[in-house]
Parts: structure tokens; sequence; C-alpha cells
């Protein structure tokens, strides 16, 4: 057994941490690490025995919640029985062809097979090289530009980052590469003029969308990828008619619709998929996250009919589907799967995220929405965000040197709470895990106005 202070050192001295200031890191300034032991439903325990709820299910991934034995003896199974073999010319495992069977039935559109990954971002760096194939197979290869929005996120991988809209994880990685587009983020709290309803709005993004994809000539524009409810970006969910619009745009140009999924799928928003609340359509869908609610790293692109039906028909013409991972369809992580969508469905989590997400954004609204410095409160099944401005009648942001919401995140992390302060903007996030009973979303909402109230108070 290591001492907290042997683990701090080891880790200080040998890991490259994601997203973290390393300087400070490195010289002790950022404090840390904060070594994570034990987790039981919302909450996790750290070394030294502080018990944190975890607002934030990891990073909007452990919608089963911690601590789940099922998940636990399915994994162990697995790994007794057959840890690993690859799914390369087709090998497969029980637990890999049930759980492609469900994803297929359970997903919104038309869809087909189910290519496997172990994150998001390789997903969607898979999606874009479907995307290319699909197109060269049916004989246009030029048709091969991706359209993002502004502030998207899809991963941080080459394609999957240079997709992300957020300039932070280009700047001095040499992204984004060429071939990606950008296009509007739906935001009407920041976007609409003045009188413009949600209708008109959406109405709005859809021209621009067009307009772009006129410009660029329909013949070199392949795909639109976009998550249902915008995630990192600021947790956004779309204005009225968003999808509607858009889609009548991509059928118009003959442009392929990526859903990615990846923290709106499998009940985070109240439904299966965030597709089927919005009507959408897609053509591929991205997983990740709440597929194995993070136990094991898994992902996964669902294939729509129309691109798997071009790329069976090709593959007469140019052999095998070159692309696969060795942990492609990993036998563990399939088992984990299988797992978590038994409970997600059993305890019918979706269901509950609709009731008890609506419940925890009308606490967040009574306890927020009439402050001075919160300009939206805004959320969708169990995944809200609180935006705080400067000034809520002209709408003035706060000077981002002040950085209210990273302050607001560290007050809340003070009284035991996990909210994320999003990276653009001064925006906390929630996004618990679905399992959050209605007294536990009080404790949570309590937590988090503490912490509200002591920054507003640092300010005057
Ligand atoms: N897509 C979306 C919508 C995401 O939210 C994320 C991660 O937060 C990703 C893709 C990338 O997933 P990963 O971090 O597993 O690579």
């Amino acid at each position: 057994m290591y001492s907290i202070d042997e683990i701090a050192a080891l880790d200080r001295n040998s890991v490259l941490h994601p997203f973290t200031n390393l300087k400070d890191y490195a010289s002790g300034a950022a404090g840390g690490p904060t070594i994570m032991e034990t987790g039981k439903g919302v909450r996790i325990t750290d070394a030294t025995g502080r018990e944190y709820i975890d607002g934030f299910a990891g990073l909007y991934c452990v919608n089963v919640g911690y601590g789940r034995t099922e998940v636990a003896e399915a994994i162990a199974r697995q790994a007794y029985k057959l840890a690993y073999y690859h799914s390369y010319a087709a090998h497969t495992t029980e637990e890999l062809a049930r759980l492609s069977a469900r994803l297929v039935k359970m997903a919104p559109g038309d869809m087909s097979k189910v290519f496997y990954g172990m994150s998001g971002s390789d997903a969607n760096e898979t999606q874009a090289k479907l995307v290319w194939y699909y197109n060269n197979l049916r004989g246009k290869p030029k048709k091969k530009k991706i359209i993002a929005r502004e502030r998207g996120y899809h991963g941080c991988s080459v394609v999957s980052g240079s997709m992300t809209g957020l300039n932070f994880y280009h700047d001095h990685m040499d992204l984004p590469i060429s071939g990606i587009l950008r296009t509007g983020v739906p935001h009407y709290y920041w976007g609409a003029n003045e009188g413009e309803t949600e209708e008109e709005f959406s109405e709005r993004r859809a021209k621009e969308l067009d307009a772009l994809i006129v410009a660029e000539g329909p013949d070199t524009v392949g795909a639109f990828i976009a998550e249902p409810v915008l995630g990192t970006g600021g947790i956004i969910p779309p204005p009225a008619g968003y999808w509607q619009k858009i889609q009548a745009v991509l059928r118009e140009h003959d442009v392929l619709l990526i859903a990615d999924e990846v923290i709106t799928g499998f009940g985070r928003v109240g439904a299966d998929f965030g597709s089927h609340l919005y009507g959408i359509e897609p053509d591929l869908i991205t997983v990740a996250k709440g597929l194995t609610a993070a136990y094991v790293p898994l992902s996964a692109c669902i294939v729509g009919k129309r691109v798997y039906e071009v790329m069976e028909e090709g593959s007469a013409k140019v052999g095998s589907f070159s692309h696969g991972y060795t942990y492609s369809g990993h036998p563990i992580g399939a088992a984990a799967a299988n797992a978590v969508l038994d409970i997600v469905e059993n305890e019918q989590l979706a269901t509950k995220a609709a009731s008890r997400g609506a419940y925890m954004l009308s606490s967040l609204k009574k306890a927020f929405a009439q402050l001075p410095i919160v300009g939206e409160v805004r959320g969708v099944g169990m995944l809200a965000a609180v935006e705080f401005v400067a000034d809520r009648d002209s709408k003035t942001r706060f000077d981002p040197a002040l950085k209210i919401g990273a302050r607001i995140s560290q007050a809340a992390r003070d009284r035991n709470l996990i909210a994320r302060a999003m990276p653009h903007g001064e925006i906390l996030g929630f996004a618990p895990p679905l399992v959050m009973t209605e007294a536990e979303i009080d404790e949570m909402v309590g937590i988090a106005s503490a912490a509200v109230k002591q920054v507003m108070d640092e300010l005057v």
C-alpha cells in the first residue's frame, strides 16, 4: 500500500494529465492530485475519505451510478471466460453479437450495422472515414467536406478535434485540418436577433447552412455532424424547429447526417437517444460514454442502411473493409455494455431521466433564474446549465479574467459537490448519474446555491 503522499509524488513525476496546466501541476501551485478511490450511487470518495456528490457523472458518463456490482460481475465473468479475441475477419463473441443486434434495434433511424472503437474521438474519426469511403464507392470522390458547428464537441483526435468547434482544442496543435467547415451554434439566448422567435432563429441557422453548402458546392459536401443537444460547448438544447429545418437542408443536398450521441445516448436526455426526442433521422450515430456507463472504454458507430448498403455492394469491387482496431468489439466492453443496457432498461432510466430531469431543471430555475448574475438556466433530461452574466438586462458578459464559472465550480467543490465549469463561457454544468433521486437533487442544488452566493458576495 502506498501512502497518499507517495501516490501524489509518483503521479506528479509520471502522469501527463489531460486538460491540466502542466507547469502549475508540476510546481504544486495547482494543488492535487485528487486521488479518487471508491464510489457508490451518485457519490465518490477520495483517498482522504472526503465524499463528493458527483453532479457530472464523471464526464457525463457514469449514467447508472458508481459501484454497480451487476456490471462488475458481467465484466469479471467475461474476463474469466475469454478476456480477449479480435473481431477481424468475421470473428465474434456472444456478447458482441447480442449487443450489436440490440443497438441496431434501439437506435433511431434506419440502422444496419455497428462498428466499435474505444472512445468518442476514435468513433468520430471512423465516421469521417465512413463518409469518405461511402462517397468514393458511389462515384462521388469530391463529396468529402464535413460541416460541424461552432462550439460543437466531437473529440480531440485529428479529425474529431478538427470537427470540434472550440479554438482551444486547435491552438498550438495544428488543427483544424482542411475539409472541415463550420456553421453557427443554435444558441437562442446569445444568437437571436431582437424580436426573433425560436422558430425564426432556427430558420436563419438552416438558411446559413444551406448558403454554406451552396457556396462550397453540394457535390463537395459529404456530411454534417452535430450533437442533438450541444454538450461541452455549453449544454444547449436546440431551439424550436431547429432539427426539422436543418434536416430538410441536408436532404435537399444529399448530405449525410452524423448524430453525435456520445452524451445524449442511452437515456441522458429523457429518451433512449436525443434523436428520438427531436425527431432526428441520422445516417450515422456515434455513441460512447453511457454505452458502458464508462465501466470500461467502448464506443460505437451505428451505421445506417443507406451507407451500409453502398459499403456492402462496394466490397465486391474494392475488397475488405480495411479499417479496425485491435480492440474493436472487445468482449469485456460488450459484456459491460449489455449489463449497463439491462440496467437502463430494467430501471427505466430514460423515463426517470425525463421526470427527474424536469424536477432538476425546475429546482435550478427556482434557485437561480432570478439572480442578477444569471442570464439563463437551461437543460433537458439530466443535463442542465446555469449561465452567468455581469448584467442580465443588457446581457453583458463577465470579464473572462474574473473566471466566474471556475470560481463557482470551485466553491461547490469546497462544499463537496462536483459541478463542471464548462470550458467555454461562464457556465456551470450539471449531468449527474441518471439514478440520482429527488432528495439528492435537492442536496445538489442547495450546495450549488451556496456556492453561487459565495461568489456573488465576493463580487460586491
Ligand atoms: N462527442 C461528444 C458529443 C462528446 O461529448 C465527447 C466527449 O466528451 C466526445 C465525442 C469524445 O469522446 P472521448 O472523450 O471518449 O474521446
